[in-house]
């Protein structure tokens, strides 16, 4: 399983050492074969040398250059960095990313060999309009998308269930997990209000190959709890 932890604009550069160091203290008598991944915010990429793989919430798709207020890979690079989340509803919301953009920045850094979580999800209307159309919204989230690239690890997140507590219901996640299985090879997230209460149920869905977890994760002991019940 793979347990992504993605902080958005929370945490400090000093909160999250805290967190990583008390992370890898509570997991440290853990079982092997999960994997656990932390979405630092950018000031807190430096923060961790250990067996979680940290990577970044965003990057600009260039090496470096007159990009002003962006971060490239030279400076991703140099903390060690090489995994990076892609396509996230928040950025295509509010950064207005749309699918090309999106996908330019997939190809750059796939590109530079960067393992690749690319999330895709549906509005509530088009969850509302039935299963035919929530299937053709997610696929088209796939164009200029390279989807046999080995460092691809995908994330359903329907927009809906992201933050508002109210998680998709099994048969939603089952259902749609395994249409994208049907196109998709690499493993598959799910996420959206993946809390201590309702992880275990998610997991066991099958053609769920681990979570993405933004609000719970934020407290270590809350996120711990996810990986270790
Ligand atoms: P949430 O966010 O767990 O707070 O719903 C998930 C995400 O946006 O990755």
């Amino acid at each position: 399983m793979i347990f992504a932890a993605n902080f958005k604009t929370n945490h400090t550069r000093a909160s999250t050492r805290t967190y990583l160091k008390v992370l890898s203290e509570k997991l440290s008598a853990k079982r092997t074969g999960d994997r656990v991944m932390v979405f630092p915010p950018a000031t807190a990429l430096d923060s961790y040398k250990g067996s979680f793989t940290i990577g970044a919430q965003n990057a600009y798709p260039a090496q470096n250059g007159a990009f002003t207020g962006e971060i490239g890979v030279e400076q991703l690079e140099e903390f060690g960095i090489k995994s990076i989340l892609i396509g996230h509803s928040e950025r295509r919301e509010y950064m207005k990313e749309d699918q090309e953009t999106v996908a330019a920045k997939y190809s750059f850094f796939m590109e530079q060999g960067f393992e690749i979580v690319y999330c895709i999800g549906e509005p509530l209307e088009v969850r509302e309009a039935g299963e035919k159309a929530v299937a053709d919204y997610l696929l088209a989230q796939f164009e200029g998308i390279d989807t046999a690239y080995e460092k691809l690890i995908v994330a359903y997140e329907p927009v809906w269930a992201i933050g508002t507590g109210r998680s998709a219901t099994v048969e939603e996640i089952s259902s749609t997990h395994a249409v994208l299985k049907q196109h998709v090879k690499r493993p598959l997230l799910y996420g959206g209000s993946v809390k201590p209460a309702n992880i275990r149920e998610i997991i066991s869905i099958d053609g769920v190959d681990g979570v993405l977890v933004g609000s719970a994760s934020l407290d270590v002991e809350s996120f711990s709890e996810m990986i270790l019940s």
